[in-house]
């Protein structure tokens, strides 16, 4: 199978790197703007060739898979749109689902061999510097099909994103977008905050952080471009989410002056977390 990565950074790379060595895909070339990285996806083996020219990359590809940030996805898939044949499967592994899937029907020839995805799994690292074949291994993939998308383009993509380790699951776009803008996009943009919060005060000295904090600044050290994307693009989602926890953390802050009804709140809010929480949750993008 041929296929072109276009965005080849931490997503598309790691992809090409499991597909090639899966043997999956016979052929992967990679598309990006800068050199370096091009350069680095074709020395870690992340890539068989590239190209700066989104057209070329995708001609004569069976499989397409987009994964630059989520505002860049309607512009390739216009300059790609003309290029791509009808049997050409296209995916996507951007972080925000209805703005994407907007993009792909009101853009794309045939919209009905797009397949939106999310790969639950990511670090806050980029490029293909970052890439690795076992980032989706044992993670989730999420898939959001429409009652229009072809059944042998789900397979398509089912199919390649089982050869990554990963375990597909369907959701709607607008379904993926609800969950995800709470447990991942609102904690990322905690993480901001707080960050931004914590170094703008003279008196906070960040060495004597612990593992609590060092988790939400690993979080704020993530890609700018990228979040900023799933930030406008999912802001519906996130201005209830916003909204709710900025309540929850003045209801909390208010208690301090009746410690009973403040331990009473944090054991509650204990026991559901102990009782929801059976494993490890994801903490990916
Ligand atoms: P990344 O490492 O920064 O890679 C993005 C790639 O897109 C880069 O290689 C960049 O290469 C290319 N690119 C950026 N703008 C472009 C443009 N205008 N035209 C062509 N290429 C462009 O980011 P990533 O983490 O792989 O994220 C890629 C997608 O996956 C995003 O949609 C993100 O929401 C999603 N995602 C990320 C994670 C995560 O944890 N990181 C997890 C799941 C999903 P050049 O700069 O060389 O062009």
């Amino acid at each position: 199978m041929r296929i072109a990565v276009i965005g080849t950074g931490l997503i598309g790379g790691s992809l090409g790197l499991r597909l090639r060595s899966s043997g999956f895909a016979e052929h992967v070339v990679g598309c990006g703007r800068t050199l370096e990285n091009l350069e680095t996806a074709l020395a870690r083996g992340c890539i068989d060739s590239f190209t700066h020219d989104p057209v070329s990359a995708v001609d004569g590809a069976d499989l397409v898979f987009l994964s630059v940030p989520v505002a860049t996805m309607p512009a390739i898939m216009g300059l790609i749109a003309g290029a791509v044949g009808e049997q050409t499967v296209i995916t996507d592994g951007g972080s925000t689902k209805q703005d994407v899937w907007d993009a792909a029907r009101t853009t794309l020839q045939y919209p009905n061999r797009f397949v939106p995805g999310h790969p639950i799994a990511g670090t806050e690292n980029s490029g293909a510097a970052a890439a690795d074949g076992d980032l989706f291994v044992g993670r989730r993939w999420i898939l959001t099909p429409v009652e229009a998308t072809d059944a042998d383009a789900l397979d398509r993509v089912k199919t390649m994103a089982e050869q990554t380790g990963a375990v597909v699951q369907t959701l709607s776009p607008g379904r993926h977008d609800q969950i995800f803008g709470w447990v991942s996009h609102l904690p990322h943009l905690i993480a901001f905050a707080l960050a931004a919060a914590i170094g703008d005060d003279p008196d906070v000295d960040l060495e004597f952080g612990g593992g609590g904090l060092n988790d939400f600044l690993r979080i704020a050290a993530s890609d700018p471009v990228m979040w900023r994307d799933i930030f406008v693009a999912n802001q519906a989602v996130l201005r209830t989410a916003v909204d709710q926890y900025a309540s929850r953390l003045n209801l909390l802050m208010e208690l301090v002056n009746d410690p009973e009804q403040l331990e009473a709140q944090l054991h509650r809010i204990r026991d559901s977390v102990r009782a929801a929480r059976g494993s490890e949750a994801d903490d990916k993008s």
